[in-house]
């Protein structure tokens, strides 16, 4: 999608740093951390948000769930991490793509769920 901001950062079109790339999936440091760790895993095909995963696509959204495993190791992130993906205004959702906020590097304390 050309008006979406990953989608720009997948091409490269805006910048980036990267933590993890393969055939489906993109992770990079969110620019707005608000945690020591902060970063986003998001897949590359445009998927809007958690709504429209379905039976087609949510091989690419387990693709995800797979990087986020294998960041968080090499990382070294066995003291703990959470792993959000808003959906909706509701939700706070500002990017229309689908995406993993993973959050680590401090007790994080106060437990949403
Ligand atoms: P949402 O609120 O949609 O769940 O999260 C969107 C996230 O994307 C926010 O945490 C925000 O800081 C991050 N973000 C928005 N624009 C950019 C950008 O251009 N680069 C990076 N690295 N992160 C971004
Ligand atoms: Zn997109």
């Amino acid at each position: 999608m050309t008006d979406c901001i990953f989608c720009k950062i997948i091409a490269g079109d805006i910048n980036s740093v990267c933590l993890y790339e393969d055939e489906y999936v993109y992770a990079f440091k969110d620019i707005n951390p608000q945690t020591p760790v902060h970063f986003l895993v998001i897949p590359k095909k445009h998927i809007s948000s958690m709504n429209e995963v379905n039976a087609e696509n949510s091989q690419i959204a387990a693709k995800c769930l797979e990087a986020i495993a294998k960041i968080a190791k090499d990382l070294k992130l066995e003291a703990g991490y959470r792993v959000i993906s808003n959906c909706g205004a509701d939700a706070g959702q500002t990017v229309f793509h689908l995406h993993f906020h993973v959050l680590a590097g401090r007790p994080l304390g106060e437990k949403l769920v």
